[in-house]
């Protein structure tokens, strides 16, 4: 569904993303690992052109995506949502506004429409109940389940995860988990970059390790976890095992 051929990304001198070739399978789930600096959030944030490549290509079924219209360039934004760290709901919402702003302004559903939609998914994240509360009075592990039902109301076909988990604590690391694992079964094609090493042996296809701007290991998580190639994720491996 999305390859990526020579991808570079610099600012100024720094060469942040230096050559970066992969692809990426519908259905399949990648977890992305690998040290701070690495490159990983640009890396994200270039899949979906919150940061523009400088040089090389990314190819969402066949079409490169840097060479999109505006209106095609508007048109994959809502096939490939991401979730960030923070969460970066509205404050000056409701969860319910939350979720039917993108749809009722992007996808012109009808008021009503939107709000079935968006009670239906807040269900499946398990936050029907808090439908017409404020973001500021919901825990973070309950923000970030609100910010994943947010992405899945545009009906996403590619869900991009930057560290989701790594601003909450701990006790509310699992129920995002297994919102993320619900959606990894019923097929969706999901990037997760992830500290989270039970969640990448357990729900991933593949991990990729990347470091210095290069994935220096692609594997499935036996073979990256159990048998990394590169000293580098050896070394990595070892210390947050
Ligand atoms: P972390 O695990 O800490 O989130 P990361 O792997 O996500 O790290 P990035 O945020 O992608 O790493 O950053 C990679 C490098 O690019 C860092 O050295 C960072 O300083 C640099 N960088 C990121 N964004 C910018 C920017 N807007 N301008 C200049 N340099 C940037
Ligand atoms: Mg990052």
């Amino acid at each position: 569904i999305l390859a990526i051929d020579h991808l570079e990304k610099k600012y100024g001198d720094t060469v942040v993303l230096k050559d970066i070739n992969e692809q990426i399978q519908s259905g399949e789930v990648v977890c992305v690992i690998g040290p701070s600096g690495a490159g990983k959030s640009t890396f994200l944030r270039c899949l979906n052109l919150l940061e523009q490549p400088t040089a090389g290509e990314v190819r969402y079924k066949g079409q490169d995506i840097l060479k999109f219209n505006k209106t095609q360039l508007s048109d994959y934004r809502e096939k490939v949502g991401m979730v960030f760290q923070n969460f970066n709901l509205f404050p000056n919402m409701t969860v319910l506004e939350n979720l039917k702003l993108a749809p009722k302004r992007v996808k012109h559903l009808s008021d009503s429409d939107a709000t079935d939609a968006a009670l239906t998914l807040l269900e499946r994240v398990g936050l029907k109940d808090k439908a017409q509360v404020y973001p500021d009075s919901l825990s973070g592990g309950q923000k970030q389940r609100v910010a994943i039902a947010r992405a899945l109301a545009m009906n996403p076909e590619v869900l991009l995860f930057d560290e989701p988990t790594s601003a909450l604590d701990p006790e509310m690391v699992g129920e995002v988990l297994s919102v993320m694992q619900e959606l990894a079964e019923e097929g969706m094609t999901m990037v997760v970059v992830t500290h989270e090493m039970g969640f990448a042996r357990e729900v991933a296809n593949r991990v990729w390790f990347m470091a210095d701007g290069y994935i220096q290991e692609d594997g499935t998580p036996n073979e990256v976890f159990e048998h990394p190639k590169t000293e580098r994720a050896q070394d990595f491996i070892a210390k947050i095992i």
